[in-house]
């Protein structure tokens, strides 16, 4: 799709606003604020909650239910060093109390952020009439360009008893924790709630029908962190699915494909989202959305009709709050900065906050395989100093991918307590080109875990 660049568009107008956000997720929201800045009147409607599901029902609070279940191993390591602690009680009630009043804190400040810039918020839900109208919960309202940033919904397949499941979206509201948990799935979400559920003291069984969880990352970081998660007492059944799901004495009954039964009293499913457009009124507007729902975009997130635009995770892209952010401000810069602006998705650092958690950047040891000719692979594991004391078994693993031509760094990986804050530095370091050369003559800082990033000097293969 050509980009059909509509010009520096803050002339006198027709229409009620420049711009027209649908969704204050992390990609409306940014695209609004900034619009906003630039001078363009803007307008942003949501019918949920402000912040979108990274603030309400995604990282954050996930990564603060994190931070909850890793107390429990702090509290043992703590022993070896010399600590008595007693017998430590965990109160899930006392922790979503917490955490509801911290996201309504930051609800609060988007309203305001949003507020300071100009942007008119409607607490409603919004649909296409055609492409500059919106039907905004029974009010009509013009636009010159519109926005889609609508996001994403749990999505869960049809079987027999699956309205017995939760979602992520409902894991965050339980009233208490479960005793025994079920989660099926294999990726991010899946592995995170697992480990989640597990550090808060539930029996956690891992369910997926694959035969390795987190597809598309390195399969030797995949493999270690399966042995990290079992170690910690995590029941992972590869090559499995679920049949039916009923009712039973104890809780729910889960029945398997290989007629096995297990007996839970919650059940997870973190199976993949879904974009939510259902009933935005694409079609009438003529924007054309992919098999899957996704709304087609080109590189300058232009839908099929030129004056409406869609980013974020409604696209299907790179699903991740920092990917939304970033195609917020190339909208923006797009409509109101006369400069057609896209997104580089090369080298984009991620993580999984499992316990330990993973992070990584850049090519996975099969891709660089595929893709180069001549590669070299580094990789160390080995036991944190902090473990020793505290007699804990767990392993830190990391890897170095090389392409042996250029000395190029095409991969790191990391599977290890902090791996997110050592990886987002080396993605830096990456993104500037750096090759094995400069990680190996950067001095490490001693006695840390990250120092061995720099010291690996044998290629393992
Ligand atoms: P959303 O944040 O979903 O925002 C869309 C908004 O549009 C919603 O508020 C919705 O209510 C509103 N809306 C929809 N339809 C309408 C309508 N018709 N009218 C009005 N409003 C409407 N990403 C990371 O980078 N790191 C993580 O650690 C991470 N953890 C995650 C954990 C979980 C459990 C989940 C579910 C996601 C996680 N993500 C993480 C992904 C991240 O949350 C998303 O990529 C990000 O929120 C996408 O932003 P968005 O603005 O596209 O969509």
């Amino acid at each position: 799709m050509p980009h059909n660049y509509p010009g520096r568009q803050l002339a006198v107008s027709k229409y009620q606003y420049d711009l027209f956000v649908i969704g204050a997720g992390s990609a409306g929201v940014r695209a609004s604020r900034m619009s906003a800045q630039y001078g363009a009147r803007v307008a942003i409607a949501e019918d949920l909650y402000l912040g979108g599901t990274c603030v309400n029902v995604g990282c954050v609070p996930k990564k603060l239910l994190m931070y909850a279940a890793h107390f429990e191993e702090l509290f043992r390591d703590a022993v070896g060093f010399g600590w008595s602690i007693g017998n430590p009680v965990f109160d899930w009630v006392e922790l979503i109390k917490n955490k509801d009043k911290e996201i309504s804190r930051l609800n609060t400040i988007y309203n305001k952020l949003l507020d300071q810039s100009g942007v008119q918020i409607f607490p409603a839900r919004a649909s296409l009439i055609d492409a500059h109208t919106l039907n905004v919960d029974g009010e009509i309202v013009t636009a010159r360009n519109i926005l889609i940033a609508t996001g994403g919904w749990p999505w869960v397949p049809q079987f027999p008893g699956c309205e017995h499941v939760i979602t992520s979206n409902e894991l965050f509201h339980l009233k208490q924790l479960p005793k025994r948990a079920v989660i099926v799935g294999g990726g991010y979400i899946a592995t995170e709630f697992a480990c989640i559920l597990n550090g808060m003291g539930s029996e956690v069984k891992l369910i997926y029908r694959g035969d390795l969880f987190l597809r598309g990352f390195d399969r030797e970081l995949r493999e270690q962190l399966v042995e990290e998660m079992m170690k910690k007492g995590i029941d992972i059944q590869f090559n499995t699915e679920v049949a039916r799901i009923d009712r039973c004495e104890g809780g729910l009954l889960i029945e398997l494909g290989d007629g096995k039964q297990i007996e839970s009293d919650c059940i997870l499913y973190a199976t993949g989202r879904q974009p939510r457009v259902e009933g935005l009124g694409l079609a009438a507007a003529g924007v054309i959305c992919d098999p899957f729902g996704y709304v087609e975009v080109n590189d300058y997130f232009q839908t099929s009709v030129p004056n409406i635009y869609a980013i974020g995770d409604v696209i299907g892209r790179v699903e991740l709050t920092p990917m939304a952010l970033a195609q917020g401000m190339a909208v923006a810069k797009t409509l109101f900065q006369d400069t057609p602006s896209q997104v580089d998705t090369a080298l984009v650092p991620t993580a999984i906050f499992t316990q330990p958690s993973v992070a990584t950047v850049g090519l996975s040891e099969e891709e660089a395989r595929a893709n180069y000719a001549d590669i070299a692979v580094f990789t160390t594991k080995f036991t944190q100093l902090k473990h020793t004391l505290a007699g804990n078994t767990e392993k830190t693993f990391m890897k170095l991918v090389v392409d042996k031509t250029t000395d190029r760094v095409l991969g790191a990986h990391m599977l290890g307590p902090d791996a997110a804050e050592i990886i987002q530095g080396l993605a830096v370091a990456m993104r500037a080109g750096a090759t094995k050369a400069h990680f190996d003559s950067t001095l490490g800082i001693h006695p840390s875990a990250a120092e061995e990033f720099v010291t690996m000097r044998t290629a393992t293969r």
